[in-house]
């Protein structure tokens, strides 16, 4: 990934609300519209309000299992921010405010994506005379966890060869375990044959005490992190009674339960309670969740999303799925390769309502689960997209100037800004809901007979089955698309992405690796290989910048179609070096000349390549008695502002955990 240096903040639009806020160091901020909450009714209303203050009560047990020390520094430091008296112009108190900024968004001192730990440009000596200064302390032990690069020096360390454990900073195992004796701990306890087996290490730290033994420290009510996970009861408690059905009452009930007792057993019935409900309006997620900090991937992470569903935009993926089977008889593959009766998957698109933990301010656009896997088998799995964050993410890209810098001319821009965000959703919708459940193996094929290259065809797969439909006239007829020419930006900005733009992702000198990008890469350049004799698309030059242009797009979708069909026959057929030999021929590759290219104009522009969100604010209106009359939303808090506030009324750990 490229860093952008500072840049000032990009102006406000006209409009009351600013998707956009301030930028520091590779961080752009944006806010999200709670779009129809003053729709919900007051019950509704109040159920988010009161889920969101469960939220956040769990804010300071993902920061300490970011790391022992994060707690201290953050309010030691948050003491000095607030306090200091001395120069606050000075080269030292911005650099401290800028490293303070960066531990806000990384709940910690390590850098949320990429792991390693910030350096500060601050000195020692400034930080030891503003502690002074301002009464706030440190213990000794911590100053060279901030200043001495080679202490703590990753979050969370996957180098093969490493004792990752000892090596990643995460509080999930105590200072003297080993990796070994971790791996030891748990094989032995998942040895015995469970058809339906806990997540084995999820909601606990492994320590070891002072004769050696080794035990888990549960993260329940009445131990570690009791005093926030109280909280959250509390609150749950609180929300409760705003439930619109018996049904989610069962739910919360039963995390209160597991909260309770720390039982993964318990945590597996919620699950599937979860699940299940599928028509209550709002909805939350709340707990220890996604393991991918742990090194060994058993440990979660606490988060919560607090949503409602988009009413309008289901409504969008459900017509889609009350089609499914003509979308199926009319796909251009093999009939012996299309299912004779296909059920679209109805998944939901919701609006957030808060994030918290560890989807705060960075965050997902889409949730899948539960994680467990024989509850996904069993059971199956709740699936949403976050439709206002995504929104929020295009309405921020606008004014960006990518648009400006890569599409060919103003009328391809025009298109693109007057039917960008419908087709690009539409093309969502059609992967997700019937992309990836149409067609069929032949009798016989092994499913994992594509290996490696799986995930590429298989996004490709549905990525195709979108490019191809979305210029349907169904879509039209469906009052889903406006007219005939709208699919046109959704090629556009496809091709664009696939042939250049995605390649600002990818380092000088690296080949493309992740499926989805190679599953873009090698469906652009198919289409613009095969489509050469009749110029269906091309790259051309202009002053020394290259560009995509689309000369014919009716072939365009016959070329999709062409390789819709090849894809779903390779899948089908499970033909292993026909997936390889499309994969590495189209999709790999990077053109070093056009690489660099892009990388300059790309920097150019200044843009950070990390986003996060500050929250809206809910604010109770009560009347005399106490009785929550209303529940107010607003977006005017700042960034700081936020996670001060935050800190102050959601402090619920001591320091040392
Ligand atoms: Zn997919």
């Amino acid at each position: 990934m490229m860093i952008a240096t500072a840049c000032t903040s990009v102006s406000a639009q006209s409009d009351a609300f600013s998707y956009t806020d301030e930028s520091f160091a590779d961080i752009q901020m944006l806010r999200y519209k709670v779009e129809g909450f003053e729709n919900l009714t007051l019950r509704q209303k109040t159920l988010v309000y009161y889920l969101s203050e469960a939220a956040l009560w769990g804010r300071d047990m993902f920061w300490d299992q970011n790391g022992r020390y994060n707690l201290r520094i953050r309010r030691a430091f948050e003491k000095i921010y607030t306090s200091y008296q001395g120069d606050r112009e000075s080269a030292d108190f911005r650099a401290f405010e800028l490293y303070l900024k960066r531990t806000w968004f990384s709940s910690g001192i390590h850098h949320h994506y990429g792991s390693e730990k910030f350096q500060p440009e601050f000195s020692e000596a400034w930080l030891r005379e503003a502690l002074k200064q301002t009464g706030a302390t440190l213990d000794e032990e911590i100053f060279p966890v901030i200043f001495n690069p080679a202490v703590a020096a990753m979050r969370t360390n996957q180098r093969d060869g490493d004792d990752l454990v000892q090596t990643s900073a995460v509080n999930f195992y105590g200072p003297n375990v080993t990796q070994a004796e971790a791996e030891k701990f748990y094989a032995q306890r998942k040895a015995t044959a469970d058809p339906h087996p806990i997540m084995m290490g999820y909601n606990s730290r492994l320590v070891k005490d002072a004769d050696g033994v080794l035990r888990e420290d549960v993260w329940r009510a009445c131990g570690l992190y009791g005093t926030a996970i109280n909280k959250i009861i509390e609150n749950l408690r609180l929300a409760r009674p705003f439930c619109d059905t018996p049904k989610q009452q069962a739910v919360i009930d039963k995390l209160i339960e597991y909260y309770l007792t720390g039982d993964l057993r318990t945590f597996d019935e919620y699950s599937i309670l979860w699940l299940k409900d599928t028509e209550d309006l709002v909805d939350f997620v709340n707990g220890f969740t996604e393991t991918y900090d742990d090194p060994l991937g058993m440990k979660g992470s606490y988060e919560s999303i607090v949503n409602f569903k988009d009413l309008e935009a289901t409504k969008r993926t459900e017509k889609l799925s009350k089609n499914a089977q003509w979308f199926e008889d009319h796909s251009p593959v093999d009939p012996r390769f299309r299912k004779e009766e296909v059920k679209g998957v109805s998944a939901k698109v919701i609006t957030a309502a808060i994030l918290a933990g560890a989807l705060h301010p960075s965050t997902a656009i889409g949730i899948n689960l539960p994680n467990s896997d024989w509850v996904r088998k069993d059971y199956g799995s709740k699936s949403v997209t976050i439709g206002n964050l995504t929104d929020a993410y295009n309405k921020a890209a606008r004014g960006s100037g990518m648009a400006q810098e890569f599409v060919i001319d103003d009328a391809t821009r025009q298109l693109i800004e007057q039917y960008g965000d419908v087709c690009d959703d539409l093309h969502t919708d059609l992967h997700e809901c019937l992309g990836h459940g149409s067609g069929r193996l032949l009798p016989g094929t092994d499913p994992d007979s594509l290996k490696a290259y799986g995930a590429a065809i298989e996004e490709g797969r549905a990525d195709l089955f979108g490019l191809y439909y979305v210029a349907d006239p169904k879509l039209v007829e469906l009052g889903l698309t406006p007219n005939l020419d709208a699919y046109k930006s959704q090629y556009y900005t496809y091709m664009q992405n696939g042939l250049l733009t995605q390649l600002v992702r990818i380092k000088p000198g690296n080949t493309i690796e992740e499926a989805h990008m190679r599953n873009r890469s090698f469906i652009a350049h198919w289409a613009l290989e095969h489509g050469k004799d009749k110029k269906v698309v091309e790259l051309v030059k202009r002053k020394g910048k290259t560009y995509v242009r689309i000369n014919d797009y009716e072939a365009l979708r016959g070329l999709f179609g062409e390789l819709l069909a090849e894809v779903q026959r390779i899948k089908s057929e499970g033909d292993y070096e026909a997936a390889r030999a499309l994969v590495e021929t189209y999709g790999v590759q990077v053109d070093a000349e056009l690489h660099k290219e892009i990388l300059a104009r790309y920097e150019r522009l200044h843009l950070a390549p990390y986003k996060g969100f500050i929250n809206p604010v809910y604010t109770a209106v009560r009347d005399s008695e106490g009785r929550i009359t209303d529940i107010r939303v607003s977006y005017n808090e700042g960034y700081a502002e936020q996670m001060l506030r935050y800190s102050r009324d959601y402090n619920a750990l001591p320091d040392v955990n």
